[in-house]
């Protein structure tokens, strides 16, 4: 009897140890599947998920210990998809490992790194007495190491927000807070550190952005047309499509108030395209209406050509709309020209292939650069207003406006001279040799109905004048 009880004890510890050896197992089992889930394969850091949850048990370490001051830093690699296009996706690929290898050499012991989306990473950090700049620094410093190709050194850049831990803030806000400084960041500034009035800016510029969604689709934005005028002829060539904003609250805001915004909220490129096929459309209506070939000019931003397939738009527009390419003309201006030229260069030729035209808009004010007339199949230079305003009373203006014009018709361009508002400076400016003007001297932007009464009677024009 005794022993029966003894065996059954025996086998009861077996059982007992036997079930909780599988639930060890398989607990263990699960943590190790779901840890290896919350890797990035490609660097092998923790992925979002992952770097959330070791983050947010580093952050509770540090407030129950009082373990020293600790800061959140996001890093935004620029143009990744840049990168991929011009130099292949194995140099991309090689851009974020380098940035993966830099982090985690200048990680401390503790200190969590994670590849948070596919070009932004971020590093939960204890200070030891380093401010933000040193640790921006080293990294910067350490990122240049790993890069050693030349060419792709040149464009590898990122921005850096960062947020010190207050004590306060869980692992969510702390991040959220780092990523702001990406959003609010000058368009020079490499590193940002969080401020309070960034939340209320963000505030303001959340409600910006979505009221200009907004008024894409609701139809608060609206085309105007600015003639170009022949010097010789005082015939209208041609006309600028310029966009207008009837905010329902706050009335007429002009592109100078939103369009950079616009463009900081990556939003532009849904107004372009927009305004891409707007244009068209309304051309084509003209040309249909048996009113004259009319070109219509179109500003295009520069996001338009680093995010997007602007070839790909151009055609769509053409082809949804019927509009004759010929009588299409992108304005880009000559600093885009000069950022990522490679590129730039490629898609414009492929546009201007198509027939449509390329201008160079604001010439004279960037870096007027001359390597760009070269690669760029530009058609049209139009010198800038800051040039045409004084080139009756200053001397320079003059002669510089005078050199640009010998140049553009060297170059078989077309020359048109922006912002003409004076008698005095078309006079001068048709001396000059320059072919055609805009200018509130001729007539300022206006609805299109306003345009198709000059194309049905160009005495009505006349009157404008
Ligand atoms: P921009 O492309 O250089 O356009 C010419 C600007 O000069 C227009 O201002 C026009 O109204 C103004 N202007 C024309 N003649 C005169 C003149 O004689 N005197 C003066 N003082 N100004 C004159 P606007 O319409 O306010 O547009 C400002 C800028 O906003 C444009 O400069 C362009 O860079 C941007 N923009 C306008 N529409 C669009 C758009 O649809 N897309 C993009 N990406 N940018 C746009
Ligand atoms: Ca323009
Ligand atoms: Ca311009």
């Amino acid at each position: 009897m005794k022993l029966a009880v003894i065996l059954l004890s025996v086998l009861l510890i077996v059982i007992v140890g036997a079930l909780a050896f599988a639930v060890y197992k398989i607990v263990s089992m699960k943590k190790a599947a779901s840890m290896s889930l919350d890797v990035d394969e490609m660097t092998g850091l923790l992925n979002r998920d992952g770097f959330m949850r070791e983050g947010k048990l580093l952050l509770s370490h540090i407030h129950s210990h009082a373990d020293g001051e600790a800061a959140m830093i996001v890093f935004d690699v620029d143009k990744l998809r840049l990168i991929n296009t011009l130099f292949g996706t194995e140099s991309g690929d090689n851009v974020v490992c380098a940035f993966a290898d830099a982090l985690r050499e200048i990680a401390g012991k503790g200190d969590v790194v994670g590849r948070v989306d596919t070009d932004d990473f971020a590093l939960l950090t204890k200070l030891h007495g380093r401010n933000a700049d040193m640790i921006a620094e080293s990294f910067a410093k350490v990122l240049s190491e790993k890069i050693q190709n030349d060419k792709l050194h040149e464009q590898v850049n990122y921005f850096a927000g960062i947020c010190r831990y207050d004590g306060a803030d869980d692992i969510y806000t702390l991040f959220n807070k780092a990523n702001l400084c990406l959003l609010t960041h000058g368009e020079n500034q490499r590193v940002s550190e969080f401020t309070a009035d960034m939340e209320s800016r963000m505030v303001e510029n959340e409600i910006m952005r979505s009221e200009m969604l907004d008024a894409l689709d609701n139809g608060q934005f609206e085309l105007y047309y600015q003639p170009k005028v022949s010097f010789k002829t005082g015939e209208m060539m041609g006309v600028e499509a310029l966009i207008r904003w009837h905010h329902p609250v706050k009335g007429f805001i002009p592109p100078c108030d939103f369009i950079p915004l616009a463009e900081q909220f990556g939003i532009i490129t849904k107004i372009d395209e927009w305004g891409l096929m707007t244009a068209c459309r309304q051309g084509k209506a003209w040309h249909d209406a048996g009113l004259r070939d009319i070109k219509i000019s179109v500003n295009m931003s520069q996001a338009q050509f680093v995010r997007t397939d602007v070839y790909s738009t151009v055609v769509h527009a053409l082809a949804e709309t019927g509009f004759e390419p010929s009588c299409l003309e992108i304005e880009v201006t000559e600093t885009m020209a000069m950022t990522d030229v490679e590129h730039t260069v490629a898609v414009l030729n492929r546009i201007h292939e198509l027939g449509v035209l390329i201008s160079m808009d604001d010439f004279g004010t960037g870096y007027s650069s001359l390597a760009s007339l070269k690669t760029i199949p530009f058609d049209v230079l139009k010198i800038d207003r800051s040039l045409v305003c004084d080139v009756n009373d200053n001397d320079t203006s003059r002669r510089i406006t005078s050199a640009i014009v010998a140049m553009g018709k060297a170059l078989k361009m077309i020359v048109l001279a922006e912002g003409v508002e004076t008698d005095e400076q078309s006079k001068l400016l048709t001396d000059l040799g320059c072919d055609l003007a805009q200018g509130y001297y001729y007539s300022k932007p206006r609805p299109a109905d306003d345009i198709a009464k000059i194309l049905t009677s160009p005495s009505q024009f006349d009157m404008a004048i």
